[in-house]
């Protein structure tokens, strides 16, 4: 009978757990056997590992983190770590592994599977910086997450004729800053991937001040602060104060956006993409991703996959600037 190992690795995302079930299932479904490896490549060197049965993933396809726990395994990055996972997965008896996470994860699932031992990866990770797929597994409830809390901050930047300044994460990708940008209804949205100024928001302000709005959200992405040279969001905030003259406020959301129950987009994509995995990984098929392109669910060589340029959705990006006026 034959063994498939699953686990999660680098960041954490909610939808994880759903991508989780669904290869246990799917597994269980197509008669084979799937061992549980707790935090993700660390557990796989440290024989870290379950056997997991129908019941294993129950009560969890609506819950956010990893039943199976996260991290980071430095020793993975040299082919001597790669070498005891290989071993590792012989022991096990291991015929397949399935590693949920980003584009480190996926590197480590290349040199296993170039060991012999067929791996296949899914896209994990809030940040929608994976290139070869057009959403992963988490990204859509960062983004739901980032709205309710700035909704709320809108609430009482409305009361006091306030600016908020949002700071939300992404690494060097602003896809989260976009999408709750728009779904925000931010004056400004700024993020790695388009050039701004400070000038230009302010002025932009200004003009509509003279329309009649009196209060403004600006969202951030993460990767502006933290390499562009404006600063941090307080330094935006009171920049914009001091020269609009617009009370303002900024708030770094923080961690929470990794957290919260998986949207309903969240767990069929993720769903979807454990079951294909599996379906591969039936044929005995390793070294690819499993992805969204265009609406459907396909697969790529991993480093092909690597390969790829992320895309910046510059037209929508054009759009929140034309309708938040
Ligand atoms: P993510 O998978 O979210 O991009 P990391 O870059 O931290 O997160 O990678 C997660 C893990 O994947 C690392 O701790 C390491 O075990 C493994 N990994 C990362 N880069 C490589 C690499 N170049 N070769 C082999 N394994 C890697």
């Amino acid at each position: 009978q034959k063994a498939i190992g699953v686990l999660t690795s680098g960041g954490d995302a909610p939808g994880m757990n759903s991508a989780i079930r669904a290869v246990v299932r799917a597994a269980l479904h197509k008669n084979m056997r799937v061992i549980g490896i707790r935090r993700g490549y660390s557990g796989l060197l440290a024989h870290d590992m379950f056997e997991m049965n129908l019941r294993s993933v129950s009560d969890t396809l609506h819950r956010g983190g990893t039943m199976l726990y996260s991290a980071r395994c430095p020793e993975f990055r040299d082919d001597k770590g790669v070498e005891r996972g290989k071993e590792a997965c012989l022991q096990a008896g291991i015929d397949g592994l399935v590693v949920i996470g980003g584009d480190g994860s996926f590197r480590g699932a290349r040199d296993l599977s170039l060991k012999g031992i067929p791996c296949i990866g899914l896209p994990g990770t809030i940040d929608n910086d994976i290139a070869s797929s057009d959403y992963t597994i988490g990204f859509d409830t960062a983004v739901n997450t980032v709205m309710d809390m700035v909704d709320k901050l809108r609430d009482t930047s409305q009361s006091h004729d306030r600016c908020s300044i949002v700071e939300v994460m992404g690494r060097r990708c602003g896809d989260i800053a976009l999408h709750a940008g728009i779904a925000c209804g931010a004056v400004s949205i700024l993020v790695p991937e388009v050039p701004f100024s400070i000038d230009a928001i302010v002025e932009k302000m200004q003009r509509t001040l003279r329309t009649g709005k009196k209060h403004f959200i600006v969202i951030v992405a993460e990767g502006v602060t933290s390499s562009d040279g404006v600063g941090t969001v307080h330094d935006i905030a009171e920049e914009i104060e001091a020269r609009t003259g617009v009370e303002s406020r900024a708030t770094v959301l923080g961690h929470v956006q990794r957290g919260g129950a998986p949207t309903a987009r969240e767990r069929v994509l993720a769903s979807e993409m454990g079951y294909h995995a599996v379906e591969l990984l039936e044929k005995g098929i390793g070294n690819r991703v499993v992805v969204c392109h265009e609406n459907k669910i396909v697969d790529y060589e991993i480093l092909e996959a690597l390969s790829m340029k992320k895309e910046f959705n510059r037209h929508l990006y054009d759009i929140a600037d034309a309708i938040s006026i």
